[in-house]
Order: structure tokens, then C-alpha cells, then sequence
């Protein structure tokens, strides 16, 4: 079968398409034909060797794809060869033709959601849930911004705080993304571009303030976020590109929380539970993953390229 490979790390080029040998399942272990693949911005850290956890070389990248079961090794119960799953995690590297995972790690995909957005469900869906539910404990009828809406986490979290009775405020940079952040359901849809935006914020929370923010970029916005929070309020950190001062008095003032979190500190117990109700929402069609951009398995080092340019849309995916 064919795989993206790193043999070292640096710019996306590194990424090279190689023949490598096909996949048998361990026990314990499935083996799924890949039919696409989710794009993620950790994706890039990796491979450009910035990352904290670093894979030996040579490593194929990738968590998350969707596609059939092909094979299952012994003790596998819950799937079974010719299932359509989607796999959030895995053994051997997403970016490729085949992908082995444990079986805890392979998840079913309802019909009604195409490969593509299977391979959108694992980091950004379950970051998003993760986020809402697990860290900020978001409750219906809250106030949740989710700063920067537009991209793989920030549609899905609009969607699951929507569906959940949130009243959610996305931003986004384009036009383009406020629209997509309005159309999975945001009841409002800010330029974080704009000087001004978070103005709008008192008057749209009747003067209450933000319960929960979901931030993507905390390095900008960290201390603007603690400005807008109502007494109680939760910050989670979800990504971060640098450092960044803030007032510490602003969360004393509110009793405020800022909350860390990386997915992959989950537990396997919570990762059950995370997708059990990813499974209901994508069944019920109130978890919906939006695909901005299908390209090639070979174009992985553009797609790697593109996921760190501004003007997100959704998720990009690779099809090999
Ligand atoms: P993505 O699809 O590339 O989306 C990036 C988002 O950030 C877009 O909505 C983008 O909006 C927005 N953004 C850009 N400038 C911003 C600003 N000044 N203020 C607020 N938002 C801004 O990436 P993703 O997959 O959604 O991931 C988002 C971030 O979370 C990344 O840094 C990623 O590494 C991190 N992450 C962390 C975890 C974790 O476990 N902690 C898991 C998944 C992702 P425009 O492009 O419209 O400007």
C-alpha cells in the first residue's frame, strides 16, 4: 500500500509518498482501508519536530481517517470486517492507504456521514466536546464563545453547543467563515479581525457577560477573553501559538477559571463516553462535519500548508 512518510522532520516537503508493506491486525487491533483522512494543526507540529511528544523516524503522521473495516485481529467484539468506521487514534499513522488502530479507536459512521466527514470526527470533534463538556462543564442557556469558529474545532463546537441549548457567539476572519459559523448554528458570528467586536459582546449577553469561552488562539486573546467573562465564567485553552500578559484580577474579580486541556490527556474511559455521544449527534444529524477542502494523499505537504493559513473553512481532508 502506498504512505506519507517523514524520515525527518522539518517543512511540510518532508513528507514523502512511499510503497511500504500492507497492515495485519494484532490482538485486539483493526485494520481499516483508509478513504480519507482529517488534516490537524498538531499534524504540522509534529512533523516540523516543534511538538512536545515526538515519534521515531521514519513515522507515518495522522490521527484521524474514516473507511472500512478490513481486517480484525482476535478478541474484537464490537467491530466487525465491512463495518464503516470512523478511527480517532491509531497505531500506524492515518496518511495512508491503511491504517491500524485498537479497537477502542474505531468508532462506527453513520450513512448519513460521508468519509470524508468521518475523517473530521476524532481531534476536532472530540476537542469540542471534550472542551464544553469535560472542562468547562457548559451548561444549555449559557453564553459560549467560541473564538475562532470557522476551522475544524470551532464548526464542530458551534454545532455541539447549539444542539446542547447554548446561546453561542463564533468569530471568524473572513466573510466567508462568519457565514459557515451562522449556518452550523451560532446565534451570532463576530470579525475577530475588527477592532471593535468585542464590544458587541454586553449588549448580545443583555449585560450578563461570556459563561464559557472556547479559545483557539490564546497567545491574542487570553486577556481580552477574561475581560468578558460573567462571575463563574471558564476560559478553556485550546490552542495557543506563543505567550501572552493578562490581568490575573480580572479572574479573581469573577472567580473565573482558565482551563488547560490536550485530548490526548483524556482517559480511555472519557474517550468512550466522547464518543458515544459524538456516534448520537453524527446519527441524529446534529453533528454534521463540515469539509472545506478534499485533496490527494500525495498533496499532503499543500494540505499542511493550508490548515496554518488564515481563511479556515471547515476541515481539509486527504484522499488517497
Ligand atoms: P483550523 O481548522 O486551522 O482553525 C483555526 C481557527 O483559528 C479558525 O477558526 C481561525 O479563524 C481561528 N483564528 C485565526 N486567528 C484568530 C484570532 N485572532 N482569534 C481567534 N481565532 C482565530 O484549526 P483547528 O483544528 O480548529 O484547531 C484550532 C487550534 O486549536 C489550533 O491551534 C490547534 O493546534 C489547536 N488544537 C488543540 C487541541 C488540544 O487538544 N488542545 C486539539 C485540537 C486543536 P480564521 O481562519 O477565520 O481567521
Amino acid at each position: 500500500m502506498k504512505a506519507i512518510r517523514v524520515h525527518e522532520f522539518g517543512s511540510p516537503e518532508v513528507m514523502k509518498l512511499e510503497e511500504v508493506p500492507d497492515l495485519n491486525p494484532g490482538s485486539g487491533e483493526v485494520v481499516v482501508r483508509v478513504e480519507a483522512i482529517g488534516i490537524n494543526p498538531v499534524d504540522t507540529y509534529i512533523r516540523a519536530g516543534a511538538y512536545a511528544k515526538k515519534p521515531d523516524l521514519p513515522y507515518t503522521p495522522g490521527s484521524d481517517a474514516a473507511g472500512m473495516v478490513i481486517g480484525v485481529g482476535e478478541g474484537v467484539t464490537h467491530v466487525r470486517t465491512g463495518d464503516r468506521v470512523y478511527v480517532a487514534g491509531n497505531l500506524s499513522g492515518a496518511y495512508a492507504e491503511q491504517v491500524l488502530c485498537r479497537e477502542f479507536q474505531a468508532h462506527p459512521l453513520p450513512e448519513r456521514a460521508s468519509f470524508s466527514q468521518g475523517a473530521g470526527v476524532g481531534i476536532p470533534c472530540g476537542t469540542a466536546y471534550y472542551a464544553l463538556n469535560f472542562r468547562a462543564h457548559a451548561l444549555p442557556g449559557e453564553f459560549v464563545l467560541i473564538h475562532g469558529a470557522s476551522g475544524g474545532v470551532g464548526t464542530a463546537a458551534v454545532q455541539l453547543a447549539r444542539a446542547a441549548g447554548m446561546r453561542v457567539i463564533g468569530t471568524a476572519g473572513t466573510e466567508k467563515g462568519r457565514k459557515l459559523v451562522l449556518a452550523q448554528g451560532a446565534h451570532h458570528a463576530l470579525d475577530h479581525h475588527d477592532p471593535a467586536y468585542l464590544e458587541a459582546i454586553p449588549e448580545i449577553t443583555c449585560g450578563h457577560g461570556i459563561d464559557v469561552v472556547l479559545e483557539m488562539l490564546a497567545n491574542v486573546n487570553l486577556a481580552k477573553d477574561l475581560k468578558l467573562l460573567a462571575p463563574g465564567g471558564r476560559v478553556v485553552v485550546i490552542g495557543s501559538r506563543g505567550s501572552v500578559e493578562i490581568e490575573p484580577r480580572d479572574a479573581m474579580g469573577k472567580s473565573a477559571a482558565i482551563l488547560g486541556m490536550v485530548l490526548f490527556n483524556a482517559a480511555e474511559n472519557d474517550y468512550r463516553a466522547m464518543h458515544a455521544a459524538l456516534g448520537a449527534g453524527l446519527e441524529n444529524g446534529t453533528l454534521n462535519p463540515v469539509v472545506g477542502k478534499e485533496l490527494a494523499l500525495a498533496d499532503a505537504a499543500k494540505a499542511h500548508e493550508e490548515i496554518m493559513a488564515s481563511g479556515a473553512y471547515g476541515k481539509i481532508v486527504l484522499q488517497p
